[in-house]
C-alpha cells in the first residue's frame, strides 16, 4: 500500500517537473520569437524600444517585479507631463508656435488724437513692434508717415464719432488683415498700451486656423438688438461682444469665415441692420451668424472697468491696458513707476520701462 503511494507520488513528481521544464522552454521560445519579431519590425526608434524592453524584462527578473512595476509607472508619469515641465507647469500649454509677426495690430484713430495721444504709443509699445502694427486713421498726416510710413492707414472715413464712421474704419481694417497674410487680427483703441510678448503668449495657446474671438466684455448680459430683416421685419436677437476700448482679436480661419458679412462694403451694411457701433457688429456677425462664442479672457482692460483693480504686481502679465477718465476723475492704474503721474498721467510710459527698461529715455533702473 505504502510502496504503491511512493510510486505514485514519484509519478507526479516527475510529471509535475516535465511540464515546468515545458513551459520554460515554451517562454524561452516565445521571448526569442518576441526579439526576433521587434528585431525586423523595427527600423526606427521602435526596435531600440524594445531590445531596452527585454533587457529591462531580465532585469526584472533579477530584481524582481515589485521594482519593474513601480519603474513604470515612474516612467509613465514622467511621459504623461507636458513637455517643458516642471518650469512650463504654472503656463498654460503652448499650441501653436507663433511670433509677433504672425499678429496684425490695427490701431483705431483720428487727426485730432495724432498729437496727443498716438504720439505717446508710438515712443512706446509700438516703437518695438512697427512691424506688425498699423494706423486706421482719417486725415494725412507727414509727419505719422515719417514714423512709420505705409503702416499709417488714411481710411478716408469720416472724422466724427459717428457709428457709420467708426464701422467704416473697421471695415477697412479687416479688409487690411485679410490682404496681409498674418495670423490673427487683433484691433485696439488708440488709448490702448499694448504688451505684445503677452499678447503673443496668449495667442499661442491656440491655432489661428481654429475660431477664435478672444476678448473681454464689457457688459455683465448679452447686449439685445434688434436685426433689419427687410419688408419691415424685424428680430430680436442677444449676443455677447468684446469691447472695442479694451482691445480683441480674430484668428483668420474665423476671419475668413466672415468675409460675407464683413468684406468690402458688407461690414458697413451689417452695422446699418442692427445700428450698432463697429465692435458689437464683429461679435453680431462672430456670436450670432456664425455661432462662435467669445472666449473671455481678463488680460485685456478698457478705461471702462476701474484699473485700479489690475494688481500691482501683475502689471507685466496683462495684454491689454487703457487709461481715461470717470465722474472728472482720472481712472489709471496704480502702479509705481519710473514717472510720477504728473509726468505720465496715462502711466503709460512707466509701464513701458518697466517691460523694456533697457529703453533709452527710461531712468536707470532703479528698484521701484
Ligand atoms: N475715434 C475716432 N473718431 C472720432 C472719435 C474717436 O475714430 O471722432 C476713435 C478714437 O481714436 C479711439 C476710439 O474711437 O480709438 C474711441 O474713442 P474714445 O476713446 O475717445 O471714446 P470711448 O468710446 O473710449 O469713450
Ligand atoms: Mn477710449
Amino acid at each position: 500500500m505504502l510502496k504503491n503511494n511512493g510510486k505514485k507520488t514519484a509519478v507526479c513528481l516527475l510529471s509535475t517537473a516535465a511540464l515546468s521544464l515545458l513551459l520554460l522552454l515554451l517562454v524561452a521560445v516565445h521571448q526569442r520569437v518576441h526579439r526576433v519579431d521587434e528585431g525586423t519590425r523595427g527600423e526606427g526608434p521602435e526596435s531600440g524600444d524594445a531590445a531596452a524592453k527585454t533587457e529591462e524584462l531580465d532585469a526584472a527578473a533579477k530584481k524582481g517585479f515589485s521594482a519593474y512595476f513601480s519603474k513604470l509607472s515612474r516612467g509613465r508619469r514622467e511621459a504623461e507631463k507636458p513637455a517643458g515641465s516642471p518650469l512650463s507647469s504654472a503656463e498654460p500649454p503652448r499650441v501653436e508656435d507663433i511670433s509677433a509677426n504672425d499678429i496684425f495690430i490695427a490701431v483705431k484713430t483720428t487727426k485730432k488724437f495724432h498729437q496727443s495721444r498716438l504720439n505717446l504709443l508710438l515712443d512706446t509699445w509700438i516703437s518695438r513692434n512697427m512691424q506688425q502694427t498699423y494706423i486706421f486713421t482719417d486725415g494725412e498726416d507727414e509727419e505719422l508717415k515719417k514714423k512709420i510710413g505705409s503702416h499709417a492707414i488714411n481710411t478716408n472715413c469720416s472724422a466724427a464719432h459717428s457709428r457709420q464712421a467708426l464701422s467704416c474704419k473697421m471695415a477697412v481694417e479687416y479688409d487690411k488683415f485679410i490682404e496681409s497674410g498674418k495670423k490673427w487680427f487683433c484691433h485696439v483703441d488708440d488709448d490702448n498700451y499694448v504688451n505684445v510678448r503677452t499678447l503673443v503668449k496668449l495667442l499661442s495657446q491656440y491655432q489661428h486656423t481654429q475660431d477664435m474671438y478672444i476678448g473681454k466684455p464689457s457688459l455683465d448680459r448679452p447686449i439685445e438688438a434688434t436685426e433689419r430683416l427687410g419688408d419691415n421685419k424685424m428680430k430680436s436677437v442677444n449676443f455677447w461682444f468684446a469691447t472695442g476700448g479694451a482691445g480683441f482679436c480674430v484668428s483668420r480661419g474665423l476671419a475668413l469665415k466672415m468675409s460675407p458679412w464683413a468684406s468690402g462694403g458688407h461690414f458697413m451694411n451689417t452695422a446699418e441692420k442692427i445700428r450698432l457701433p463697429d465692435d458689437c457688429t464683429i461679435g453680431y456677425i462672430i456670436e450670432s451668424v456664425l455661432g462662435v462664442p467669445l472666449t473671455r479672457s481678463n488680460l485685456f482692460h478698457s478705461h471702462l472697468e476701474n484699473l485700479q483693480q489690475v494688481s500691482r504686481t501683475e502689471i507685466h502679465k496683462q495684454v491689454t491696458l487703457s487709461y481715461g477718465m470717470f465722474e472728472n476723475k482720472s481712472n489709471i492704474i496704480n502702479l509705481k513707476g519710473a514717472f510720477s503721474v504728473e509726468e505720465d498721467t496715462s502711466r503709460f510710459k512707466s509701464v513701458h520701462c518697466l517691460l523694456y527698461p533697457d529703453t533709452p529715455w527710461c531712468p536707470p533702473q532703479v528698484a521701484f
